[in-house]
């Protein structure tokens, strides 16, 4: 689903990406580890072209995304993205925040946008809460919001940066869950993610990535479990 080619990417003479190769199949789920700085977010902004790589090819779905000729807004339509911070529309509510692109980008009917973001609602737990605007809900349940509304888009491959980072320790549970379901569901997911035991249980495929490398790969059990290359270790020793 996603084929990533000697992927360099610098800002000024930072040179972040340093020929990243890294490919996805359908349906499975992929987390990326690695020290603060290593190029993590990058590499995931860089596959939805939200960072414009200067050298390498981004596929997905076939379709190079660096290819002056792609239609990215049409490719972006099948990635859906979660951030940290959760980036909700502050003066809407949980259902408006699910509908507003399905309608603008999708151009989807009101009533068939409404069907779609109940149900994606209700897959995060929160059919209770649409009329609720972001401050009248938690972190947990904000970022739940945040996934049904990526959800809405019907997307073939989610990224996720973080998604828990920024939440209080009881909150980060409720949010595992729900993506832990999607994995279940079959979702191909991408999730940058400081969660160990959630990266063991859940992720098909560890990714190690230092100063803008992928310095290991391979099963939770291998990478996790027993790291080959020391600076693998060295992170472990520190984050576990
Ligand atoms: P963290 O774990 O802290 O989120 P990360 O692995 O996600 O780190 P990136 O955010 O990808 O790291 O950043 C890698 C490097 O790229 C850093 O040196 C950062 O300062 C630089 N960088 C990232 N985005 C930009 C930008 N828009 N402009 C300039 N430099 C950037
Ligand atoms: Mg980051």
């Amino acid at each position: 689903l996603v084929d990533i080619r000697n992927l360099h990417k610098s800002f000024g003479d930072n040179h972040v990406l340093r020929g990243i190769d890294f490919s996805v199949a359908p349906g499975e789920v992929v987390c990326v580890i690695g020290p603060s700085g290593s190029g993590k977010s990058t590499l995931l902004r860089c596959i939805n072209m939200l960072e414009e790589p200067q050298e390498g090819d981004v596929v997905v779905r076939g379709e190079d995304l660096t290819d002056p000729d792609c239609d990215i807004d049409a490719a972006r339509r099948h990635i859906g993205m979660v951030f940290q911070q959760f980036n909700l529309f502050p003066h809407q509510s949980a259902l408006s925040n699910c509908t507003l692109a399905q309608r603008t980008v999708l151009g989807r009917p009101a009533a068939e946008a409404t069907r779609v973001a109940r149900m994606n609602l209700e897959r995060v737990g929160l059919a209770d809460k649409e009329d609720a605007l972001p401050a009248q809900l938690s972190g947990g349940q904000q970022q739940r919001v945040a996934i049904a509304r990526a959800l809405s888009m019907a997307p073939l491959l989610m990224l996720f940066d973080e998604p828990t980072s920024a939440l209080d320790p009881e909150l980060v549970g409720e949010v595992l869950t729900v993506m832990r379901g999607l994995a279940d569901e079959g979702m191909t997911m991408i999730v940058v993610t400081h969660e160990m035991a959630f990266a063991r249980e859940v992720a098909d495929r560890v990714v190690f990535m230092d100063g803008g490398v992928i310095v290991e790969e391979g099963t939770p059990a291998e990478v996790i479990g027993d790291p080959q290359e020391e600076r693998t270790q060295e992170f472990l020793r520190r984050v576990l």
